[in-house]
């Protein structure tokens, strides 16, 4: 089969599709003809080598992926050759305490799929039947895999990390990115008032149009005023928060008494000082928010087949241009997803 390895570190990093012998199932595992996988920051972070977690390569990136098994390992019963699957990225191991109280995204042996082990960016992959989730009908693989981390991760975030009521404020940063165009559509859906954040005027129209009632550039300083101007002072209950940097503590300018600032990236910086006096004073959350449990996924292609949550798709590249999508999104243009799709 074909993958796409990561050989060194870089920004860019070397990236070479390369002839590697078909991978066959250990007995608790199964094999998937990957027929989508979505680019993500995390292999931008791997193939800089910033991930925070001892790596070796080669290593074949890609943590987001649908497909069909193609080969099962002797001891899985619970799935069959032939059907499509979503795979949980987070691969948990089952059995700390976490896990069992369903809690996967806790999990403390957790390995990262395209990161710890091989992942998608290949004609095949290998992983335990325990992290597969059934497509359901109607839902396409690349219009799967534009969700399957993202989507899930806005999820996670918006569904089980805080609480978004029926006529609550969301501010949602970056709403063209693949975890903002999903938190978008999922609060909306929860009946929420969405604002959103954009750099540019493409991307602003982007987050209208997935249903943000009002949009704000966050490269003008003022936009943190703007927020609080649209909900007439009063300030967000929630905030989508995956940047970062300055852009954290600018979030909370724009958060309500007793309102959550939930974040689950930081692209823009990783250490930042707050100011404690407002945060206990106007009793608010600063909710961190990692991965997601397989609950969210499922729920999260449900919505996608219900057509209560739509996938943005920027482009796809054939399996040979990964270094092109890996390229498309390290300079910053992208709207909604890149995904590889190896049938091309
Ligand atoms: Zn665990």
């Amino acid at each position: 089969m074909k993958a796409a390895q990561l050989i060194s570190h870089g920004s860019p990093g070397l990236l070479a599709v390369n002839d590697l012998p078909d991978p066959s199932p250990g007995p608790e595992e199964v094999v998937v003809a990957v027929e989508a996988c979505g680019v993500n920051h995390l292999d931008l972070w791997l193939e800089d080598g910033a991930l925070p977690i001892p790596l070796k390569l080669p290593r074949t990136p890609g943590s987001e992926i649908a497909g069909r098994i193609v080969a099962l390992g002797e001891d899985v019963d619970e799935w069959q050759l032939g059907d499509r699957v979503a795979v949980q990225s987070n691969l948990f191991c089952g059995k700390c305490e976490f896990c069992k109280r369903g809690d996967e995204s806790m999990c403390i042996n957790a390995q990262l799929l395209g990161v710890e082990c091989d992942g998608g960016f290949a004609e095949q992959v290998v992983v335990p039947w325990p992290a597969l989730v059934r497509l359901p009908e109607g839902l396409d693989s690349v219009s799967a895999a534009a969700l399957i981390l993202a989507g899930s991760t806005a999820m996670h975030m918006l569904t089980a990390r805080c609480e978004v009521h029926a006529g609550d404020w969301v501010l949602v940063m970056g709403g063209s990115s693949g975890v903002g165009s999903a938190a978008i559509q999922i609060a909306r859906e929860l009946g929420a008032q969405v604002i959103a954040t954009g750099s540019t005027p493409e991307k602003m129209e982007l987050a209208r149009q997935l249903g943000a009632g009002w949009v704000v550039n966050h490269t003008q300083a003022s936009w943190p005023s703007e927020v609080r101007k649209i909900t007439g002072k009063r300030g967000v209950d929630v905030v989508v928060e995956h940047f970062g940097g300055d852009f954290l503590k600018q979030a909370f300018h724009c958060l309500a008494r007793g309102g959550s600032v939930v974040t689950c990236g930081a692209t823009a910086g990783r250490d930042i000082s707050l100011e404690l006096w407002p945060l206990f004073v106007k009793q608010q959350k600063l909710i961190g928010s990692y991965s997601r449990d397989r609950a969210d996924l499922v729920a999260t292609l449900d919505w996608a087949a219900y057509g209560k949550l739509k996938a943005v798709i920027d482009r796809r590249f054939p399996l040979a241009e990964t270094p092109a999508a890996f390229a498309r999104l390290r300079q910053r243009q992208v709207m909604g997803k890149c995904l590889v799709v190896p049938g091309l």
